[in-house]
């Protein structure tokens, strides 16, 4: 049996360090970037340049499809939404629109009718984990490879991760694959191995400069974090960093709420889960509420991130969150 390394590199600062890392110790490895179609086009760019700025190898650009799951799910809402006494002008239109974009994100979000959120957060396993798996993961171990996943996870980032350790065995099937491949798993070696796990943010910063490679220009821009643009779980004052120098990332989301929404029964789909809404504490029942997208959808999270209400609610959620995808794989930073 051979091992076989892979980094999973997003763009961001730790998974880039993860890489160098790997190149400086000698050893032949992959590296493997997820496109959700969901980042900010600079990321794009960095991870493309890496490999010529370091004299790294090729990293390799793995995307999900969602055409078949889409097809299924338009066949479903022209037979069984009628059934269910949804109005036909709206099982027209979702039909109408069912159809995959290209957008992994956006395709996803279709397919669900709906987008993911911090309690169901599908998302990574769906955008990064599965892709990965099939495209790389699988057919190592599937080769008989031991398979070492190098993860560019710090305990500093979060309680979850605080949690985790080094180097230690896992599971590496995405939890949305069915039970036949789960069951696969166990004669499959793979393992996590986490080099930075003990660095601080200043180490990190520090070993791209010792390497002479620049970080993520979005790091100089007011972003704390790299990834999806924003991410579901963004904190107050980044989302309204992203308002502020990338508006045209905002208002892509609010065209992709206004296709999901008319894709879903309610005719009514955020990015920001609504049940999540700090600024609809107290309206629920308010028979006057405003439910448009314009008040609930993303512009108006952003106008509340302009506010001095509420700013922690997310950060205290993720940390919350354990145990899911995000923080065995390190794949959202
Ligand atoms: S970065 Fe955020 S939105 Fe993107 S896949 Fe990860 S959790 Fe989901």
């Amino acid at each position: 049996m051979t091992i076989a390394n892979v980094v999973s590199v997003s763009g961001g600062k730790d998974s880039t360090a993860t890489y160098l890392l790997a190149l400086e110790r000698g050893l032949p490895f992959r590296a493997v970037f997820a496109d959700t179609g969901h980042e900010h086009e600079w990321t794009y760019d960095y991870v493309r340049g890496l490999p010529e700025i370091t004299g790294g190898p090729a990293i390799e650009w793995v995307k999900a499809d969602f055409s078949r799951q889409i097809a299924r799910k338009r066949e479903y809402v022209a037979t069984h939404w009628p059934l269910h006494h949804v109005e036909k002008s709206v099982v027209d239109r979702a039909v109408a629109l069912l159809h995959p974009t290209g957008n992994p994100f956006l395709d996803l979000c279709l397919w669900k009718t709906r987008f993911p959120s911090v309690k169901t957060r599908f998302c990574t396993d769906e955008l990064k984990i599965a892709p990965m798996f099939h495209a790389v993961q699988r057919p190592l171990m599937e080769a008989g490879h031991i398979f070492i996943s190098w993860q560019g996870v710090r305990a500093e980032e979060s309680l979850a991760r605080s949690t985790l350790s080094r180097f230690q065995r896992i599971n590496p099937v995405p939890y949305s694959m069915p039970k036949s491949i789960h069951s696969l798993a166990d004669a499959w070696r793979a393992y996590a191995y986490r080099p930075l796990i003990d660095w601080k943010t200043e180490e990190v910063f520090a070993f791209h400069r010792r390497h002479g490679v620049p970080w993520n220009p979005l790091y100089d821009h007011g972003m704390g974090r790299v990834g999806c643009m924003p991410c579901i779980m963004v904190k107050k004052a980044e989302l309204r960093s992203i308002a502020q120098r990338f508006p045209e990332h905002i208002e892509r989301v609010a065209e992709w709420e206004r296709l999901v929404s008319d894709v879903s029964k309610h005719g009514n789909s955020t990015f920001f889960n609504v049940d999540d809404d700090p600024t609809m504490a107290g309206q629920w029942c308010d028979p006057d509420f405003d439910w448009s997208l314009e008040k609930t959808g993303i512009r108006g999270r952003v106008e509340w991130s302009k506010t001095s209400r509420g700013g922690r609610q997310y950060d205290l959620m993720a940390l919350a969150d354990l145990g899911t995808a995000c923080n065995q794989w390190g794949t959202c930073e």
